[in-house]
């Protein structure tokens, strides 16, 4: 598919960071030369949980299980990793780069002089205890912070040490998992229970029909949630559906990463008496979910380390850092990606949602980008690795020009062009 005539390439060019703008494109698309019409897509049901793409994981568990710990240990990892002034927003939100070998490999090639990666935010919250729904501990407190936060690393204890009490006296992860996900279901069924009594209190008494249909969505969720037991995400939801439950952003609607907080020893010799007893209850309680182990105190070692120091330790006891791995599961359990800009002033990784097309994906970078689309110049990163630079994946006939319906894939590296003028047209057309 050929977009343009080639003498539209030869026009003049501007360059912003390492996007370059087509500023004129009154000849652009040459007649004939159009891809055909695609069929109007089949309509995709809409995604649980809120849009956008400053998206967070909150870490959630009981009182002593190593939240704060692995939230500082992120934190520092952040702050080592790259020089960003702004890796913690406030002493509970941090900013994590995403780290990708991709971008690496960007960087390396380019040596650009600006470096952005893809960042994970990540909030700690204080810890819940048994009865939290009901106003035990910090009580109601809890729900705003979680709600806020869009995947949940859910932190549990299953490290040995006499020294840190645990507030249900002994340890025992499989019984906390439990209490967590209780507190979190019945806050949800407490919610839907009050929202409906106030809905037949006040719009229902009216007539209003719009209200008399979101209402029987909530007695759907809320037979699931307080008659099945079942958390709001295990649920089969329609469009209507959803666009109810994202008004509300229910605490048991969000996708749990299960985060086991294994002892140094354990965690090197990847062994634990409760490993296969947590794996069996978030098979039966959270099908598909990850469960992923770490040790706090581990990570918290390494960082200390001198970086030659921690390679070697880290080769003389077979293992590795988990943190890597938990980064970029959280990153994608939000349901989020990235496309890349890659060239000398720049190399950045932009955030985005699955399934956005290419004039959203642009619209990231800027407004005018995507009011005025023209294509996307899209390399596949493997194709760019294998092939060495931009001009053997021309060669190759890899390098693509991609329309408006075009998905952005995680990954791809993007060349945006659009029409300048477009931005300021006003709605009659006129400039
Ligand atoms: P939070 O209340 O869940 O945020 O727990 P903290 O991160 O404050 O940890 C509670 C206590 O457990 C602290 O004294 C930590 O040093 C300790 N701790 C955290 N992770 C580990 C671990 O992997 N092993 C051991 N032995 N102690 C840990």
């Amino acid at each position: 598919m050929n977009l343009i005539v080639p003498s539209i390439r030869a026009r003049s060019k501007v360059f912003v960071g390492n996007i370059k703008v087509l500023l004129q494109l009154n000849c652009s698309i040459r007649q004939g030369k159009m891809p055909p019409k695609k069929k109007e897509e089949t309509k995709t049901t809409p995604l649980l949980g809120r849009i956008g793409t400053s998206l967070k994981c909150g870490i959630v568990g009981l009182p002593n299980v190593g939240k704060s710990t692995f939230f500082n240990v992120l934190t520092k990892s952040a702050a080592n990793a790259e020089n960003f002034p702004f890796c913690t927003i406030d002493p509970n939100e941090s900013r994590v780069p995403v780290p990708d070998e991709r971008y690496d490999w960007l960087c390396q090639h380019h040596k650009p002089a600006s470096k952005v990666p893809a960042f994970l935010l990540v909030t700690d919250i204080a810890g819940l205890v048994k009865g939290a729904s009901e106003g035990k501990g910090l009580g109601n407190a809890f729900l705003s912070h979680i709600s806020a936060c869009d995947a949940l690393f859910h932190v549990v204890r299953a490290f040995d040490d006499d020294d840190v009490i645990h507030v249900e006296d002994d340890v025992n992860p499989v019984r906390d998992l439990e209490i967590i996900s209780e507190e979190l279901r019945k806050k949800d069924e407490q919610f839907l229970t009050t929202r409906m009594e106030s809905m037949e209190r006040n719009a229902l008494r009216g007539g209003d029909k719009k209200a008399k249909a979101e209402f029987e969505i909530l007695k759907k969720i809320r037979d699931l949630v307080a008659e099945e037991k079942k958390d709001v995400r295990f649920g089969v939801w329609n469009a209507n559906e959803i666009e109810v439950l994202n008004k509300h952003l229910l605490l048991s609607s969000k996708p749990v990463i299960y985060l086991v907080n294994l002892s140094e020893k354990d965690y090197i010799r990847k062994k634990n008496k409760w490993l296969l007893k947590i794996k069996e209850w978030v098979d039966a309680r959270d099908p598909g979910a990850l469960l992923i182990p770490f040790s706090g105190a581990f990570e918290s070692k390494l960082l200390d380390m001198p970086d030659d120091d921690r390679e070697a330790f880290l080769k003389e006891q077979k293992t590795s850092s988990a943190l890597e791995k938990i980064i970029v599961t959280g990153f994608k359990t939000l349901q989020l990606q990235y496309f890349f800009t890659a060239g000398k002033d720049e190399v950045k990784a932009w955030t985005i949602q699955k399934g956005t097309k290419a004039p959203q994906a642009a619209g990231r970078i800027h407004t005018d980008f995507e009011k005025g689309f023209i294509m996307a110049e899209v390399m596949k990163f493997d194709d760019l690795k294998e092939l060495g630079n931009e001009n053997a994946v021309k060669a190759a006939g890899k390098y693509r020009q991609e329309g408006k319906n075009y998905v952005v894939h995680d990954g791809d590296v993007i060349f945006f062009k659009f029409n300048a003028g477009a931005g300021l047209t006003d709605k009659k057309g006129k400039k």
